[in-house]
């Protein structure tokens, strides 16, 4: 098993000034990495948002019609809280998304638009470890955006792009995956965990269709116990872990 090799996490690469991140759904990025993503901006970087849906299938009691915008405006205002402006949606279906040439087309555009040295992605395994059954989606978009980063550089795989003036963008240095089951690498949590938990708990109305708990100790508890059992791994500190595949 690779996760029992490594024992101990590396630091993220430093040497990069955009990031885009591509999930499936509105909180993905902040069940996870919303923490990293606090420091990167804190020290200039500038880091994008893309998400595949608007999460419109989320709320069992929500018609996907009302559900939808209002979850792309929790997730504008979670992004906000962490120093990111730009949140994009490619409006594939929520729950439904195929992993397919459409979906990698529409992630290379975005690469190819925003440049970025770094991609961030969620979970593209088959399990969040254990047997802990992964979603569809987050597979699907996982799988595609590593696909696409290099997609993104080759001029010849989507001519369509280049005739809509999307020039190929080969500057794709790493592919992080937060939320893998198999972590190489951990971001320093602690700086940016009071906005993790802020950014976090504006997706309040998904919040309180999932849990009976407070939002506020939810949020907390999660986010606190997650970051502290990476931290472990990462010289005690609390950190946020991804898998990273350079390029
Ligand atoms: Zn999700």
């Amino acid at each position: 098993m690779t996760e029992s090799k490594i024992t101990q996490l590396q630091p993220l690469p430093g040497d990069w000034q955009r990031a885009l991140a591509v999930v499936a759904h509105p909180d993905d990025l902040e069940y996870g990495c919303s923490a990293a993503v606090a420091a990167w901006t804190d020290a200039g970087r500038e880091v994008a948002y893309v998400l595949a849906t608007r999460g419109e299938a989320g709320i069992d009691t929500l018609d996907p019609a009302v559900c939808g915008p209002l979850r792309e405006r929790e997730q504008r205002a979670s992004a906000a809280v962490v120093g990111v402006g730009t949140v994009e949606f490619l409006d594939h279906r929520d729950g439904v998304i195929e992993y397919g040439t459409a979906l990698r087309r529409d992630i290379a555009a975005a690469i190819r638009r925003h440049r970025p040295e770094l991609v961030v992605t969620l979970n593209h395994r088959d399990t969040w470890g254990g047997v802990a059954w992964n979603t569809p989606d987050h597979v699907a978009v996982g799988r595609a955006t590593l696909d696409a980063a290099a997609d993104a550089g080759n001029r010849w795989i989507f001519p369509e792009l280049v005739e809509q003036g999307l020039e190929p963008w080969n500057g794709v240095r790493w592919v992080a995956v937060a939320g893998s089951s198999s972590p190489t690498h951990a971001v320093d949590a602690a700086p940016g965990l009071d906005r993790a938990v802020r950014s976090l708990l504006e997706h309040r109305t998904y919040i309180e269709a999932l849990t009976d708990q407070d939002p506020e100790a939810y949020v907390r508890d999660f986010l606190t116990e997650t970051t502290t059992a990476t931290g472990k791994r990462f010289g005690g500190t609390p950190a946020v872990a991804f898998e990273v595949f350079g390029r």
